[in-house]
């Protein structure tokens, strides 16, 4: 049932490209750059089975824009989210969430004389912001957000650009959200609804090149959780996990890759984030959470910690399992260091 609604998909996909591409054929007379929209297009479908789609459309836009950054948010339950890493400081999540809702989220061009966002360095500053819808069917999936620090750096013909790709890139949202999906039943652990070990392997195994990407793993283990079950009971212990799951998850992205690796083993792929020193907080923020949550059920109360380890993968040769070695010999560097810790070397 699911791979027949997934070709359904495909021929869905084949239909809007090519009515878009009958529509940027009459734009390319306007624009020469649009010549590049078939080729983007191909190259936003050979990737729609990747987890890192996201990250490789964002990276596209940055290049064919010649901008300076660009961020894909995904709506999801009336929320936008962050589909690609932040990796520097000119403006804030919140800033930019504001930026889409008070343009109404609609396609929007900002040249302003003056910085648009407040930030300490001068060098940091954005003065050109373009925003898109990315929509499908008239629903609205997300949005594209393209920043540049020159001044009146984005024109209308730029905006109508962008605009076409969007339709391409919320095509490619939907397809990879369901191609998700589907291979995702298989994939779910019954008890915390999480990621398993395998969807953790295959999906990262299946990146040919992902032994040259930089990454972070992170692997968290519950203290003494055998005594918890021993004190509260195993139904108890079962709550636990599903509170702690859920408050990792809370703690990552959308393209981060969180599976329970074990009993009670859970093991975290950062793609894309490497800044030692964001990784280690997001991470002790983790800690943080897990320890100050009070956990209710069956009737009891109480809390549990969890110790962490952490590898940083940055510019390094190493496989995936070599990686995940290294975070856990920093896992069990925190247990041994008394538990409730993060260790990251
Ligand atoms: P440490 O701090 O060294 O990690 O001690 P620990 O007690 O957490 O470690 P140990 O590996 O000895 O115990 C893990 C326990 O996790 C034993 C097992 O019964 C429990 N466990 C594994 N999976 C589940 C589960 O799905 N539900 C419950 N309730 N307990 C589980
Ligand atoms: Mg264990
Ligand atoms: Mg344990």
């Amino acid at each position: 049932m699911n791979n027949e609604l997934f070709e359904k998909y495909q021929i869905f996909t084949e239909q809007t490209i090519y009515d878009l591409s009958q529509q940027v054929i009459l734009l390319e007379k306007k624009l020469n750059v649009f010549t590049n929209l078939l080729e983007i297009s191909k190259y936003i479908n050979q990737y729609i089975k990747d987890q890192n789609l996201f990250p490789l459309i964002n990276d596209m836009l940055i290049g064919v824009f010649g901008a300076k950054y660009s961020t894909i948010y995904i709506k999801i339950d009336e929320e936008y989210i962050e589909a690609t890493p932040k990796t520097f400081s000119y403006s804030s999540i919140e800033e930019e969430k504001k930026l889409i809702l008070d343009h109404m989220e609609k396609k929007f061009i900002i040249n302003s004389s003056t910085p648009i966002y407040n930030t300490p360095n001068e060098e940091d500053s954005v003065y050109s912001c373009l925003g898109v819808p990315i929509k499908i069917d008239h629903r609205l999936l997300g949005f594209i957000l393209i920043q540049h620090k020159e001044k009146d750096y984005f024109s209308k013909d730029h905006a109508t650009f962008l605009s076409s790709l969007a339709n391409h890139v919320g095509v490619a949202i939907e397809n990879n959200l369901l191609y998700n999906q589907i291979k995702e039943s298989a994939y779910r652990d019954g008890l915390t609804g999480i990621f398993n070990k395998s969807y953790f392997f295959d999906t990262l195994e299946a990146m040919p090149e992902l032994n040259q990407l930089d990454y972070s793993v992170v692997m968290i283990d519950i203290d003494d959780f055998k005594s918890i079950n021993d004190t509260y009971g195993h139904p108890y212990g079962d709550i636990v996990l599903k509170e702690i799951t859920a408050i990792i998850k809370h703690a990552t992205r959308p393209n981060d890759i969180v599976a329970r690796y074990g009993g009670e083993e859970i093991i975290i792929f950062f793609y894309n984030f490497t800044d030692r020193e964001k990784v280690f907080q997001r991470v002790e923020g983790i800690r943080k959470a897990i320890a100050q949550t009070v956990i209710k059920g069956e009737g009891m109360s109480s809390s549990v910690t969890a110790s962490l380890g952490v590898y940083v993968k940055d510019h390094e040769h190493l496989t995936l399992n070599e990686v995940i070695k290294k975070a856990d010999d920093n896992l069990y560097v925190s247990k041994r260091a008394g538990k409730n810790k993060v260790t990251l070397s």
